[in-house]
């Protein structure tokens, strides 16, 4: 179906009042299933060197949510996953990647209007040392060089990247992030430095107050927001040495904890079924974790691997879009 003829058909049942009946019916035959929520950051205004769900979509999915689904808690899901607890109707789990400063400024204060509670999964190093995910700083250092020209060799490649303009740059940023996630920590740490020498240095006042701190993390507790942990510096885990994983998963746990937060819920960076492997996942299980979260598309039930959990991708739905993506995805459990 062509996509301008579904999003007409989606807007007719929306105004209809019929897309929130078909959610309603779906939600009852869809008993003991559980749909989480991938959120990153949430903006205020659009930036192309930093994608994320406007504040007021987020506002808006949140409002929809807390009427029409059941928002449940971190402790929810365990139940129902360890005690056989049931969920309500239509239960919804909102998660958030990173633990950028927005989940705190932004996000909360949405959340608690509504009375949802939700989890951050945060990079320890970024916010330990009030640092930046890669992905960040490779994004400031493209946006504020005044080069035209980016040459740089990667894992024995030669690239040339126009930085021109701001819509070069913004292409440059997305080729790059992409061919650097495929090398190892040290490898892209490597690169960035060289990319960092030939643009020029952020500046402290450029590089801070990006990232989460520990009050804030306190705040996001109070306010029903679990704080967990997304390994120490975001490695892709299928790419690293099993005792590279552990450190990776034991350092962030144990960052957690001292600071009070109790850990029991996990999620691999990248997250697609490629990005972590049985090993991952024996290791993430024998740090103590009960629980870990994927980004493979789609809707939970009980016969879900407690390991491999599924979430929807929402970030930039309008709010008809949003509704359909998960009934839809409610649906296709529901036939499986
Ligand atoms: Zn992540």
């Amino acid at each position: 179906m062509n996509t301008r003829f579904r999003n007409g058909i989606t807007a007719l049942l929306n105004s209809s009042g019929m897309l929130d009946v078909c959610v309603a019916l779906a939600q009852k035959h869809s008993k003991r299933s559980l749909t989480v929520l991938m959120y990153h950051r949430v903006i205020t205004k659009p930036d192309p060197f930093f994608d994320g769900i406007l504040l007021q979509q987020f506002d808006q999915q949140m409002r929809y949510i807390a009427e029409h689904w059941h928002p449940v808690s971190e402790q929810q899901v365990l139940d129902f996953y360890y005690d056989s607890k049931p969920l309500p109707e239509g239960a919804v789990f909102v998660t958030f990647d990173d633990g950028t400063e927005d989940t705190y400024s932004l996000a909360l204060p949405v959340l608690e209007k509504y009375g949802i509670p939700g989890i951050v999964f945060v990079c320890q190093e970024a916010c330990q040392f009030d640092g930046l995910l890669w992905t960040d700083e490779l994004a400031l250092l493209l946006k504020h060089s005044n080069l035209s020209v980016l040459d740089i060799a990667i894992g024995g490649e030669q690239y040339r990247f126009s930085l021109a303009n701001e819509a070069d740059k913004v292409e440059a940023l997305w080729a790059i992030k992409s061919i650097l996630k495929q090398l190892d920590n040290a490898e892209r740490l490597g690169c960035l430095s060289e990319i960092s020498r030939q643009l020029g240095e952020l500046s402290a006042d450029q590089r801070t107050g990006y990232m989460l701190t520990a009050e804030q993390m306190q705040r996001l507790q109070q306010g029903r927001v679990s704080v967990a942990a997304h390994t120490r510096s975001h490695p892709i885990m299928s790419q690293i040495d099993a005792d590279v994983a552990r450190y990776e998963v034991e350092s962030s746990r144990d960052y957690l904890s001292d600071l009070g937060f109790v850990q029991q819920s996990f999620c691999y960076p990248n997250g697609r079924s490629q990005d972590f492997t049985q090993e991952t996942k024996t290791i993430v299980r024998n740090a103590g974790y009960k629980l870990a979260y994927s980004t493979i598309e789609g809707v939970n039930n009980e016969n879900t691997d407690p390991f491999e959990l599924r979430r929807l991708h929402v970030s930039g739905l309008s709010l008809p879009a949003f509704k359909s993506c998960l009934l839809r995805s409610l649906i296709k459990r529901g036939l499986k």
